[in-house]
């Protein structure tokens, strides 16, 4: 079963990389296979989203790390011989996708954001941005499968309009894992996850203090948005979890508005809010680099124009 194979923990990222992927296995002619951790009944309509086959990892009670399945990936990889294998670039399957790439002794293209078949000699052509996105660096793998790891929001999910036919195929339960799960503890969820969101609020230094974040808090639920920050907020001054952080070591976002508040914009971050379709940013310095991604810029202090921007929305 040669082809090209996707997989992703998560139903939304799946669509996306079916996207990618459907395109690549039709240049090649092949077929197009999805992985999942969705239960069967779930996973049955990827098909007509394009998948020609799918194959489920088993529900696990005792160990759903997904790192137990590991050795039942690159088994089942050995055995049908994929050309190419996509991963999302989560948290967790830019994991995957490195322990997988190792174990089978190929290449991986992590974070790669274009990927096209070469029509002269058939090889898979990728991108990724380098120097914190000032370059694009592009990527031959010369090794079976080429692997590649593909940010959430790089390609618009899949539409539904294939037949919605195939057969599910569950695949074995894994051997007993080396990692062993100790205590569970609940993470507070900070609701949507900001690499969906429509409209994200982007904390920086501006803010003298942690209490004043809450001018953020407010813009965004007049806006109906979520927050994520540079990377100084949450590395150095821990005033947000690593996760909203934005970036090229942190999150791509993809929202309709983006508003940077008290942001420098250096490459580093503004590379992981290029893909919005409108960023408007409010800076003191009317010559900070924000301004020069930005659709709309606010020259003024952060602590006069939120409340005034809040106040307007309000009315
Ligand atoms: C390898 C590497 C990876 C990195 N990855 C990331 C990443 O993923 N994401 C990321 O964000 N950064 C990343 N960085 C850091 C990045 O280079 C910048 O240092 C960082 O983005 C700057 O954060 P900032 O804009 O909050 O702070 P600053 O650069 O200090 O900017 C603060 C801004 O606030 C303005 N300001 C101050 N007071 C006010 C006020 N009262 N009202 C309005 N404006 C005000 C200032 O004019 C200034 O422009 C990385 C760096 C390296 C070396």
């Amino acid at each position: 079963m040669a082809g090209v194979w996707i997989f992703s923990e998560r139903y939304e990222q799946l669509l996306e990389l079916l996207n990618a992927g459907r395109r690549l296995a039709r240049s090649m002619g092949t077929k197009l296979s999805a992985m999942s951790q969705l239960d069967p009944e779930k996973a049955a309509t990827l098909f007509s989203h394009g998948a020609d086959a799918v194959l489920v990892l088993p529900p696990l009670s005792e160990n759903p790390s997904l790192d137990a399945f590991i050795p039942v990936i690159v088994a089942e990889v050995r055995k049908e011989d994929p050309d190419v294998f996509l991963l999302s670039a989560t948290l967790r399957g830019r994991e995957l996708a490195a322990r997988i790439a190792a174990r089978l002794n190929t290449g991986l293209c992590g974070n790669c954001i274009a990927l096209e078949i070469d029509r002269d000699d058939g090889a898979l052509r990728m991108e990724r941005l380098v120097y914190g996105g000032a370059g694009l660096q592009a990527v031959t793998c010369s090794s079976r499968p080429a692997m590649a790891s593909i940010p959430p929001g790089t390609f618009e999910p899949a539409p539904a309009d294939g037949e919605g036919k195939g057969v599910v195929r569950t695949l074995p339960a894994p051997p007993p894992s080396a990692v062993q799960i100790i205590e569970r503890k609940t993470k507070t969820s900070r609701g949507t996850d900001i690499a969906e969101a429509r409209v994200v609020i982007g904390v920086g230094r501006g803010f003298e203090k942690e209490e004043d974040l809450h001018l953020a808090g407010e813009l965004a639920e007049a806006l109906g948005g979520e927050i994520g920050c540079t990377r100084p907020i949450s590395a150095e001054l821990h005033w947000l979890p690593e996760e909203v952080c934005i970036g090229l070591s942190g999150l791509q976002v993809k929202p309709d508005l983006y508003v940077g508040l008290g942001i420098s914009g250096q490459i580093q971050h503004a590379t992981g809010i290029r893909s919005s379709k409108w960023i408007c940013a409010v800076n003191k310095d009317e010559n900070a680099p924000i301004f020069a991604v930005a659709d709309f810029g606010i020259v003024g202090d952060l602590y006069d124009v939120i409340p005034k921007l809040i106040a307007a929305l309000k009315n």
